[in-house]
């Protein structure tokens, strides 16, 4: 019979999955593997939370998704309403609604058509508002506002906490955790995964990739490149100011993500590309790209015309060639897994997607069909088109 263990067997720690990152994917599948009863080991190269799930926008919004998307957001969605029940901790959620405003006739036709299509696929979530019903909900909106699309379930969380509450539910159900310990290399030996660190050698029968921007080199290693690059996204939070504003905003015409905590500070983002240094493992503001962020805020709320700002930062973000994740079973290897290249928009997928994965992982199977997220897609992509999933899947 072939030895299969590596050389220094004594140093490796053994466990049923090893899952390569401590961002908020790699943690929520760690909790839902491990409440299943599978041993788990997560190894995270910085801290937990240290890149996109512990410094994003909290922005917790099924608006605006593409359609594959929607069945996963709408069922991560409700667990973010669960979550003292599921985790013991509502990581700061506020279902304080996510409202999409339109600023010309024109922008408000797009959102009609763009509710009537959903509604075509079954999808009801997203609801055309007009000009007077933006006004009662947000008051303090600039006057030329022509209308825009409503979902009261939506809202927003806070990051750090969320993502370290399904760290801290994870290790009460025995999930180790390892930080400070990135996987230079992964390989196959017989029936096992390996993951070679330089704080030794872990081993398990299933690996799971979630490692954000980082994930690409290791698919590679396991021999399926995905076009999957960084950006660096930035935020910027203001100075403290008196309530004027309760719902999460975006805009239909230009990039815009805007919340105002009940501490008064103002969160403005809404995909702005700052520079990310994916060897260095950090991202950059380009404080020029930030300012075109505060002239729509000042638009929409003139009041805010001296607000300062308080701090700027950017996180390293995964994105893909299609703009969807990759969440998948490799077609290389087995017992190999993957779930990461969230766009800019895995905060609310999180939960959800967690306990896809440990279905996936664990049953072979997970209850919503994950065809579009297949890490073949893109040898055939151009030439299938995406399939997407209608309500009655989340009946499953
Ligand atoms: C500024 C900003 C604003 C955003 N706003 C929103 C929003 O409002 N709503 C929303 O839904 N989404 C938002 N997002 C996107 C969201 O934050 C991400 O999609 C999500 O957090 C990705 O989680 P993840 O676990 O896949 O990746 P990450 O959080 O990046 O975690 C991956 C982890 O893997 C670790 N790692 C990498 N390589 C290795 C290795 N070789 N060995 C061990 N560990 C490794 C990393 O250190 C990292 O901690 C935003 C992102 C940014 C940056």
């Amino acid at each position: 019979m072939t030895d299969t263990r590596p050389s220094h067997a004594d140093a490796v720690q053994e466990a049923d999955v090893l899952v390569i990152g401590g961002g908020l994917h790699g943690s929520s599948s760690a909790f839902h593997l491990a409440r299943r009863g599978a041993s788990v080991i997560v190894l995270e190269a910085d801290y937990v939370a240290r890149h996109s799930s512990g410094v994003n926008a909290g922005g917790v919004r099924t608006l605006g998704r593409p359609l594959p998307e929607i069945p996963l957001a709408l069922m991560s969605r409700e667990i973010w309403h669960a979550l003292p029940e599921t985790i013991g901790d509502d990581g700061g959620f506020v279902a304080s609604g996510q409202l999409k405003i339109a600023e010309t006739d024109a922008e408000l036709d797009e959102c009609r058509a763009h509710v009537a299509l959903l509604e075509a696929h079954g999808f009801t979530h997203e609801k055309l508002i007009d000009r007077d019903t933006v006004r009662e909900l947000e008051p303090a909106l600039a006057r030329h506002v022509t209308g825009g699309i409503w979902v009261e379930r939506d809202g927003y969380a806070l990051p750090f906490r969320t993502t370290t509450a399904f760290r801290l539910a994870a290790q009460r159900h025995g999930a180790r955790f390892h930080e400070g310990t990135p996987v230079a290399r992964i390989e196959q030996r017989g029936t096992r995964w390996y993951a070679h660190t330089p704080r030794g050698m872990f081993a398990a029968e299933k690996l799971l990739v979630a490692a954000g921007a980082w994930s690409g080199e290791l698919a590679r290693q396991a021999g399926e490149p995905v076009p999957v690059h960084p950006e660096g996204l930035m935020l910027m939070v203001t100075q403290r100011v008196a309530p004027f504003c309760k719902a999460t905003l975006g805009a239909t015409g230009r990039p815009l993500s805007f919340k105002q905590f009940d501490n008064g500070t103002v969160v403005i983002g809404g995909k702005l590309i700052g520079i990310a240094d994916l060897p260095g493992r950090h991202g950059e503001v380009d404080f020029m790209r930030l300012v075109k962020s505060a002239r729509t805020v000042v638009d929409l709320f003139p009041h805010l015309r001296h607000l300062g700002i308080n701090r700027a930062w950017a996180g390293v973000e995964a994105f893909t060639d299609d703009s969807l994740p990759v969440i998948s079973a490799s077609r290389t290897a087995s017992n190999l897994y993957y779930s990461f290249g969230y766009c800019g928009s895995g905060f609310q997928l999180g939960p959800g997607c967690g306990r896809l994965v440990s279905e996936l992982m664990l049953d072979g199977a997970p209850s919503l069909a994950l065809d579009a997220f297949a890490i073949d897609r893109f040898d055939r992509f151009d030439r299938t088109p995406s399939t997407v999933a209608t309500p009655a899947a989340l009946a499953h």
